[in-house]
C-alpha cells in the first residue's frame, strides 16, 4: 500500500506519479484512486490472462527487508520475492507498487525467474483501476480494508483460519507420508 512520504516517486508530473513504460505490456497510468491515494487505472482494454507489468525494485536481503520493515511506521512497497530475498518498490519501482489491494481482485502476481508479474486476471475494461490482493499475513497488523468488494475480507490480511487449517492440512500430508 502507498506510503508516498518515503516514495522516491520518477519526476512526478501535475503531483502524480509516473508508471515505467519500459516494465508495462500495456497502456496504464496513475490517478488518484478511489480505494487509496494513488492507483494504477487501465488505459485500453487488458484481455484476461495477459502480462501486465513488471513489479520492479531494489533487491535486499532478508535481514535489510526486517530492517526497513521495522523502520517503517506505515505500511511500504516491500515484496517478498521468495525466501531470501524481497523487492523493494520504493526503489526503482515500476509503478506497479501503486496498484492498490483488492479482495476481489482483477489482477494476480507470479513470480518466475526471480521476476515478479502482475497478470490479468480477467478481462479489464479501459479506465478500470487495477487490483491484487496483497494477502498479508494474519499474524502481521491487521490493516483495515474498504475495497469495496462483495466479499470484502474487512482487512487486507488472510483470515487466520485458512491458514491454520492450511498448515494442519499440510502438517497431516506429511505425517501421513512417513508412514
Ligand atoms: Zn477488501
Amino acid at each position: 500500500m502507498p506510503s508516498p512520504e518515503q516514495h522516491n516517486d520518477p519526476a512526478p508530473k501535475d503531483g502524480a506519479p509516473v508508471i515505467d513504460q519500459r516494465y508495462a505490456a500495456f497502456k496504464i497510468r496513475i490517478e488518484a484512486s478511489p480505494i487509496h491515494r494513488w492507483g494504477v487505472i487501465a488505459g485500453e482494454f487488458i484481455p484476461k490472462g495477459h502480462k501486465v507489468i513488471e513489479y520492479t525494485g531494489e533487491r535486499i536481503s532478508r535481514v535489510e527487508t526486517a530492517r526497513r520493515a521495522r523502520i517503517s511506521t506505515r505500511l511500504n512497497y516491500l515484496f517478498t520475492l521468495d525466501k531470501y530475498w524481497t523487492l523493494d518498490g520504493s526503489v526503482g519501482g515500476s509503478g506497479a507498487e501503486f496498484i492498490n489491494h483488492c479482495c476481489q481482485p482483477n489482477c494476480k502476481a507470479r513470480i518466475t525467474g526471480g521476476h515478479i508479474y502482475y497478470y490479468s486476471k480477467r478481462d479489464i475494461q479501459p479506465g478500470e483501476e487495477l487490483t491484487v490482493d496483497y494477502r498479508f499475513d494474519h499474524d502481521v497488523e491487521k490493516v483495515d480494508c474498504s475495497c469495496g468488494a462483495p466479499k470484502c475480507r474487512g482487512t487486507i490480511n488472510l483470515i487466520r483460519e485458512t491458514k491454520r487449517s492450511k498448515r494442519i492440512a499440510a502438517h497431516q500430508a506429511k505425517r501421513d507420508g512417513r508412514k
